[in-house]
């Protein structure tokens, strides 16, 4: 049986640097999931369907086909055989897949495309579900979170950064929105498994949460 880590938790929790430094230091593969739903609400932004209606996406869907592929040790998706990387990090698509991710639909395409993907490998998952839904039998589930007012912060920082304008208040809002949608919906909603140990990361810097997980892992 593969060693596999579940990391779940709230948008900007800092699931994505963390899994991905944990499976640098422990040779496994990463897998982000929120960039498959990300390619999937990328084809529905394309394809003009109404983000607000459930029926329309799910019919959409059985057109996509989203893969995977690792090049140079990063994960790549594809949309249709169309490597996206590159256009899924948009604040558009973030709304976009944050409304398509409710869709059951999309779920089951998603879930089952993730599944295979642990059976060839050990992997770090990060996601919303993994732990609860997609691999309920990972060997370790790391539930990260921190304060929405961090997340907004550390997101805000970000923009900033590379030069892009935002307002952190509309970032919070977002945040909070994404943050109901996510811990409401009918199938598989974010929360912590009965056997994740929850990380709060508000206080921590990138080093202490991967120090600390790496300690949760040798345990
Ligand atoms: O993690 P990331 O922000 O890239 O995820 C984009 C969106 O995809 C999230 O807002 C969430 O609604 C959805 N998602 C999900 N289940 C996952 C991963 C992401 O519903 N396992």
């Amino acid at each position: 049986m593969n060693y596999d880590i579940a990391i779940d938790g709230p948008a900007g929790a800092g699931k994505s640097t963390i899994a991905k430094k944990i499976a640098a230091k422990k040779n496994m593969i990463y897998v982000d999931t929120g960039a498959m739903y990300r390619a999937m609400a990328l084809y529905m932004i394309r394809e003009k369907v109404d983000l607000n209606d459930p029926a329309a996406i799910a019919a959409k869907c059985e057109n996509v086909e989203i893969s995977i592929r690792y090049e140079g040790g990063v994960q790549c998706v594809f949309l249709n055989g169309e490597n996206v990387n590159s256009l899924i990090r948009t604040e558009e698509v973030s709304e976009a897949a944050s409304k398509t991710s409710v869709v059951p639909e999309v779920r089951r395409k998603l879930v089952s495309l993730q599944q295979e993907l642990a059976t060839l490998e050990d992997v770090v998952m990060d996601g919303r579900d993994i732990g609860t839904k997609v691999l309920p039998y990972a060997r370790k589930k790391i539930y990260l979170t921190a304060s929405t007012a961090v997340r907004a912060r550390r997101r805000f920082d970000e923009l900033m950064a590379r030069g892009e304008s935002a307002k952190l208040d509309e970032i919070e809002k977002e945040i909070r929105d994404r943050d109901h949608r996510d811990m409401t919906r009918e199938e598989s909603p974010l929360m912590q498994a009965e056997d994740a140990i929850l990380v709060d990361t508000s206080e921590m810097t990138i080093d202490e949460v991967v120090e600390k997980i790496l300690s949760l892992i040798k345990d």
